[in-house]
């Protein structure tokens, strides 16, 4: 799919491969360190990527040019986001990484001058992270309009009561949006919540502990928190947006959050794509007998190179629907891409695993990681089920007769 005419067209190929360089480069030497390793301690050398890549102009690249960044649409941000997510610090590394993206992008829309002057503009140079708490242990978060926490108005204050867990990155972030109940009467369901930015040095926040993700407990931005909130006292100035708009904030979250993460899956798809090809070509059955000589292992190989072209071409065709007709238009389009792409990136990590042997399970490549840590893509973003749901309907109204 072109995105640009002429030299246009050829100005953002070359952007695209001036990221390509910088991560091969730059990026995948430092992955094993990082990511298996402390990510902790490699921050001094990803912060320095980071000032590299403000250097080079490559940083936050979602962002408007008033804002610093490139002015990109959501189609171009979504070619580069392809490229970042071939390594698991890519996004990282250029300050476009989830949650803090989806926050950004919020409070650009949302938030007040004050709260964009105080948070938002220290997020965008990358010097604060941030996270998202809206899913609770004790309810289903596959429909959130059943929330226990609640954000009660008095006077200039908003006290927050409440328990959230799976707050990506909430270890080592200056704030949190939290979705909270604020009019648990009203009689529409979706206008219970709001949303409320809370400092996480303020007293009423505890950080409770890292998950372990199936024996990986992470760290820092590579992590997932519990959290409570205990009579946490902010002013009533940290909501965004309007009291009982937090749905609909979350929707507009949600539609370009959907974006990013399939393009950073198709990334990590021919990551392992490229690690399934060198590892069939140099794995010998007998001397001059490689892996790749066998049919079932190019099957593997030609079935998950066509799902990932399929997967693009869907992705790139929502993200031009959203770019010229808004996400609500593409609703049924987003979930289709949320739901197909992630069954893409599961089947592609598992035969890349099954191809690698036993080297495939181990700690020693990339896949392990990616295995244990993408599991999660047909659950987090609305799980796969829903999504279909919301595809099925739509097409069944179609047949239906009046
Ligand atoms: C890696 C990861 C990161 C996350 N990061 C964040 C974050 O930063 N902030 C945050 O607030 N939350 C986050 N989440 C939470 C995520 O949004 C929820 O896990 C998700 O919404 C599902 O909610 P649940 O886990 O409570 O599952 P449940 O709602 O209990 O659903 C369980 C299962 O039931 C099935 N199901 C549910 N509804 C239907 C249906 N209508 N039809 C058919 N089947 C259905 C699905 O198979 C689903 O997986 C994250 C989750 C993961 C895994």
């Amino acid at each position: 799919m072109e995105l640009n005419e002429d030299k246009s067209n050829t100005d953002f190929r070359q952007l695209l491969s001036r990221y390509e360089e910088f991560v091969i480069k730059d990026i995948y030497p430092l992955e094993m360190e990082a990511i298996y390793g402390s990510f902790k301690g490699a921050l001094p050398k990803l912060n320095a990527l980071r000032e590299k890549a403000k250097k080079e102009g490559l940083f936050a690249p979602h962002l408007s040019r008033s804002e610093g960044g490139m002015g990109l649409s959501l189609q171009e941000f979504g070619r580069i986001s392809e490229i970042l997510g071939k390594s698991p610090l890519g996004h990282y590394v250029f300050n476009c990484q989830a949650p803090d993206i989806g926050n950004m992008e919020l409070m650009h829309q949302f938030a007040s001058k004050e709260l964009k002057e105080k948070y938002l503009s220290p997020l965008q140079k990358g010097e604060i992270r941030s996270c998202f708490a809206m899913t609770e242990p004790e309810n289903a978060g596959s429909n959130p309009v059943h929330l226990s926490t609640t954000a009660v108005r008095v006077g200039d204050e908003y006290i927050i009561n409440g328990h959230k867990w799976f707050t990506s990155s909430a270890d080592g972030a200056a704030f949190t949006i939290v979705m909270a109940v604020t009019d648990p009467e009203h009689p529409n369901p979706y206008q219970r919540a709001s949303m409320i930015l809370v400092p996480l040095d303020n007293p009423g926040y505890q950080f409770v502990r890292n998950i372990p993700i199936m024996g990986d407990v992470g760290e820092d931005y590579m992590s997932h928190a519990e959290v409570k909130f205990v009579n946490c006292s902010v002013p009533a100035s940290n909501l965004i947006g309007e009291s009982g708009q937090g749905f609909a904030l979350a929707q507009e979250r949600l539609g370009p959050g959907r974006i990013h993460h399939c393009m950073r899956w198709i990334g990590i798809c021919e990551r392992a794509i490229e690690l399934m090809c060198k590892r069939a070509l140099t794995r010998m059955l007998d001397p001059g007998r490689p892996l790749s000589q066998q049919q079932t292992i190019q099957n593997w190989i030609a079935e998950s190179v066509a799902s990932v072209k399929a997967s693009r071409l869907m992705v790139l065709a929502t993200a031009k629907k959203i770019d010229e007709e808004g996400a609500k238009a593409a609703k049924e389009d987003i979930s289709t891409i949320k739901f197909f792409v992630s069954d893409v990136l599961m089947k592609t990590l598992d035969r890349a695993i099954q191809v690698h042997g036993a080297l495939g399970i181990t700690d020693d490549t990339l896949l392990s990681f990616w295995y244990r840590h993408e599991r999660g893509a047909r659950i987090y973003d609305g799980p796969d089920e829903v999504h279909k749901t919301v595809l099925a309907k739509r097409v069944l109204k179609q047949y239906a007769t009046k």
